[in-house]
């Protein structure tokens, strides 16, 4: 081998190793690849278009394709189990609700630690409930609907999307103040629930406006009441359940941002900002108005906000939970 030859091969060997050794901060920059966003629900369903509006945004924002994947089941647990397992690199992460705070109290053996496994970026979108049921139910209002419902509690039904998502929560609250026991009929997300109460499958269903405002308008189901203090600008006929029927009743679905704990700094600064771009975004705003929600205001969608709102519900809803001696497993 000549000098020339013995120099360039001792070069290449050396440009190798420097590569082989070349720290992470030489990899392309983040995001250099398409990101999971895990949908714990079904497809169809309120989470899911929360969900799919935020990715459409944050698509833009961060130049590689947000993709939804829905992992329904057991409350969620089954989404967030893969979302907590899955490395914390930023390419999975979720969109999920309330019932993050809820599963610790149903769920025994629960698989993750709802707090410890996770970063908890940034919460979305606080989406109040309506009651509603199948269109040939005779009842004309919320009283009459209550009415019906104590009358035929022993065959009438109400759908929800597993022990301890929203609409399964907020019917048995509502139930538990009424003095009521109607059966549920449990769904992966209240997506197909909600066609199969279009189809007069089950009776009765407590969903979050995001589901219900299209199809309480269109005539496919009819809507009694929403679950806020105040009434809610998509349905703005239908009586708060506080007013009258069930005077101190409140519940609502907020929505938030998460990852598996342990992102890079510079990982989470980057889907923290494009949540927050999301949030202004004039076309999820218009989306959720007219689907009776609205985005949190900036200073919620943080880190900083999101961990100790978590925590707080963890404990209100355990005390609840436990007084209500449900179990989802
Ligand atoms: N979030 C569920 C869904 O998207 C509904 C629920 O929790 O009630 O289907």
């Amino acid at each position: 081998m000549g000098i020339l030859s013995r120099r360039l091969s001792a070069g290449l060997l050396a440009a190798a190793a420097i590569l082989a050794l070349a720290p992470a901060s030489a990899q392309a920059p983040y995001p250099s690849k398409p990101i999971t966003l895990v949908v714990p629900a079904a497809a169809g369903g309120p989470t899911d278009t929360v969900a799919r509006l935020i990715a459409e945004s944050m698509t833009k924002t961060l130049g590689q394709t947000v993709v939804v994947e829905n992992v329904g089941g057991a409350g969620g647990t089954i989404g967030m189990a893969k979302v907590a397992r899955a490395a914390p690199d930023g390419y999975t992460i979720a969109v999920w609700h309330i019932a993050q705070a809820t599963a610790p109290a149903l769920y025994d053996g629960l698989k993750y630690d709802v707090v410890a496994d996770f970063d908890h970026l940034g919460r979305i979108t606080d989406v109040p409930m309506t009651l509603v049921a199948k269109k040939d139910l005779p009842a004309k209002d919320v009283n009459e609907l209550i009415a019906w419902m104590k009358a035929n509690q022993a065959k009438a039904t109400y759908g929800h999307a597993g022990i301890g998502s929203a609409s399964h929560l907020c019917m048995l609250m509502l139930m538990k103040q009424l003095g009521i026991q109607m059966e549920g009929v449990g769904y992966r997300g209240t997506g197909p629930a909600m066609n199969d109460l279009i189809a007069g499958q089950f009776d009765v269903m407590c969903d979050q406006t995001t589901n219900t405002t299209g199809h309480i308008k269109d005539g496919r189901i009819k809507g009694y009441a929403v679950t806020t203090k105040a009434r809610v600008p998509s349905v703005p006929d239908l009586p708060t359940l506080d007013s009258g029927a069930a005077p101190g009743f409140e519940v609502s679905a907020w929505h938030a941002l998460w990852a598996p704990k342990g992102l890079p700094k510079d990982v989470s600064d980057k889907l923290v900002a494009a949540l927050k771009v999301a949030l202004k975004d004039p076309k999820v705003v218009e989306r959720f108005n007219g689907l009776g929600t609205e985005p949190v205001i900036e200073a919620l969608a943080t880190p900083e906000a999101l961990k100790p709102h978590l925590e707080a519900e963890v404990k209100r809803w355990d005390g609840v939970i436990r007084a209500a001696g449900v179990k989802g497993n």
